[in-house]
């Protein structure tokens, strides 16, 4: 086992300073502030200067990155910030939860209402209605608003009585009860009428029913308008 004091001083002397060690470092601790632009590329504001970063491209505005061609610090505290949800992601803008009203980021792309990873909801996922406590499992969200997806019976699923204590721009949810007997009939909610049960498993979609063919969504979903058990 060698002490890393007996490491001969020649190995050091060929090495260069440590500088990827010190750039991470100087990443992670030195104030920057970074924000977002529309194309996709950052905005670096330091002490020493403000840089456009392009994390696609790994390039920065920088002369560490234009003349030494490194991976500078910048470049690395926008990855840093992306990666731990400071700042949205080349591909995501920001957007506001339908629920919580927190920011997060969704797809450049993503229309309509949007939810928080604590509120969205994966299909598979196994959730309880508040109003009956029933029991379901989430099969599609629609990503469009409760006062503009109809149920089955032609009205907006906002407009049910039983939706009446969630939001009108929530996002809407398809799931189906657990205990209904296939082919199982999906029926809609508001996304906060139903709550997540803290480590319930995803179940495999295979015998849930999967997506209905394109345009027919609205017709075989019914919201269940009133606490029938
Ligand atoms: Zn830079
Ligand atoms: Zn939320």
């Amino acid at each position: 086992m060698t002490h890393p004091a007996h490491t001969p001083a020649s190995q050091h002397q060929r090495l260069p300073p440590d500088a990827a060690t010190g750039r991470a470092l100087r990443a992670r601790t030195e104030p920057m502030t970074v924000r977002p632009l529309r194309d996709r590329r950052y905005v670096v504001e330091t002490d020493g200067g403000t840089y456009v970063v392009d994390v696609e491209r790994r390039t920065c505005t920088c002369p560490d990155h234009a003349i030494r061609g490194v991976r500078c610090k910048h470049l690395r505290r926008v990855a840093i910030e992306i990666t731990e949800g400071c700042v949205p992601a080349p591909h995501e803008r920001p957007a506001v939860c339908a629920v919580c009203g927190r920011e997060t980021f969704v797809p450049l792309d993503a229309a309509g209402p949007q939810l928080c990873d604590r509120h969205a909801f994966i299909p598979g996922d196994v959730v309880t209605d508040r109003e009956t406590g029933s029991t379901l499992v989430v099969v599609a969200t629609t990503g469009r608003r409760a006062d503009a997806v109809e149920t089955r019976e032609g009205r907006l699923v906002a407009d049910y009585e039983t939706n009446r204590r969630y939001g009108r721009h929530e996002p809407v949810v398809d799931a189906v009860y657990l205990d209904d007997r296939p082919p199982r009939r999906r029926y809609r909610f508001p996304a906060s009428r139903l709550r997540p049960i803290p480590g319930a498993p995803r179940l495999p979609m295979a015998d849930l029913p999967g997506e209905d063919s394109a345009g027919t969504g609205t017709d075989t979903a019914l919201a269940r308008s009133e606490s029938v058990a």
